[in-house]
C-alpha cells in the first residue's frame, strides 16, 4: 500500500518571515494529516521553516538542487547543504525550471542519480505543454520523459521515487486537468514503470500537479493511480493547505 503524499511548492515566494507566519498558522490549525505532508519553500526559508515545523511530521523539501557534490557552480546548491537543512525530497524537472532554464531531460537525470546516491528523494516532474496534448502525443511526451530522466536508475532505490505527473498547461492557469484524464496518464506512467521495473514499480508513488485546489483533491486522490498532489499556488495560504491535507476519500 502506497502512503499518499501532499506536497506544497512554493516556488519564488515567501520570505523568511512570511514563511514563519505560515507555519504558525498551519500548526494553530493542526489539520487531520493523511499520508506524508510536504513543504517545499524557497531554499532561503527552509532554516526557518524547519525549525518550526520541528516534531509535527511536516517535512521539507527543496524545489531544486545541482548534481555535483561541491565546487565552482555560482548560484547553485548542493545535495550536503540540503541534507544540512533537514530536507527529504527534492524536486527536479518542474516545467519552470526546464522551460525558464532550459533544463534539459539529461541534467534532470544527472540530478536524480546524485540524490539517489545522497539518499535524498526525488520528485521528479513530467508532463506535456497544450500543444503536445492538442496535437495528442501526451503519451509519447511523457514516455520520452521517463526513460530518458530515469536513465541507469539505482532500481534499489525505487521506493522513494515520487514522480509527479504536471501537464503544463494546467499548471498556475487554473485550468486543472479531469480527474480521469489524470488518472488515464497516471496509469500509463506506472504500466510503464512496471515494463522497465517490474513489481518494484508498484512502490513508486504518482502525484498529479496542475491548479490542484482544496475543491478538486477528493476527487484526484481518489483514483487508483494516483497517491497524491503537487501543488504551487494553493499551498500559498496555511488555510487552503491544512484542507488539501485533510483530503477525505
Ligand atoms: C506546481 O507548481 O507544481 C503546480 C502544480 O502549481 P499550481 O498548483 O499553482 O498549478
Amino acid at each position: 500500500m502506497r502512503q499518499t503524499l501532499i506536497a506544497g511548492n512554493w516556488k519564488m515566494n515567501m520570505t523568511t518571515a512570511e514563511a514563519e507566519n505560515f507555519a504558525d498558522e498551519l500548526l494553530k490549525l493542526n489539520p487531520k494529516k493523511n499520508g506524508e505532508v510536504l513543504i517545499c519553500p524557497p531554499f532561503t526559508d527552509l532554516y526557518a521553516l524547519g525549525k518550526k515545523l520541528a516534531g509535527s511530521g511536516i517535512k521539507l523539501g527543496a524545489q531544486n538542487v545541482f548534481a555535483e557534490d561541491s565546487g565552482a557552480y555560482t548560484g547553485e546548491i548542493s545535495p550536503a547543504m540540503l541534507l544540512d537543512l533537514g530536507v527529504e525530497y527534492v524536486i527536479i524537472g518542474h516545467s519552470e525550471r526546464r522551460q525558464i532554464f532550459n533544463e534539459s531531460n539529461e541534467l534532470i537525470n544527472k540530478k536524480l542519480l546524485k540524490l539517489q546516491e545522497k539518499n535524498l528523494k526525488p520528485i521528479l516532474c513530467i508532463g506535456e505543454t497544450l500543444e503536445e496534448r492538442e496535437a495528442g502525443r501526451e503519451y509519447d511526451l511523457v514516455k520520452s520523459q521517463l526513460s530518458a530522466c530515469l536513465k541507469d536508475v539505482n532500481a534499489n532505490k525505487l521506493k522513494d521515487l515520487v514522480i509527479a505527473y504536471e501537464p503544463i498547461w494546467a499548471i498556475g492557469t487554473g485550468r486543472s486537468a479531469s480527474a480521469n484524464d489524470a488518472e488515464a496518464i497516471c496509469k500509463f506512467i506506472r504500466q510503464e514503470l512496471e515494463k522497465n521495473f517490474g513489481d518494484l514499480a508498484k512502490e513508486i508513488r504518482i502525484l498529479y500537479g496542475g491548479s490542484v485546489k482544496p475543491a478538486t483533491i477528493n476527487d484526484i486522490i481518489a483514483k487508483e493511480n494516483i497517491d497524491g498532489a503537487l501543488v504551487g499556488g494553493a499551498s500559498l495560504k496555511a488555510a487552503d493547505f491544512a484542507k488539501l491535507v485533510a483530503y477525505e476519500v
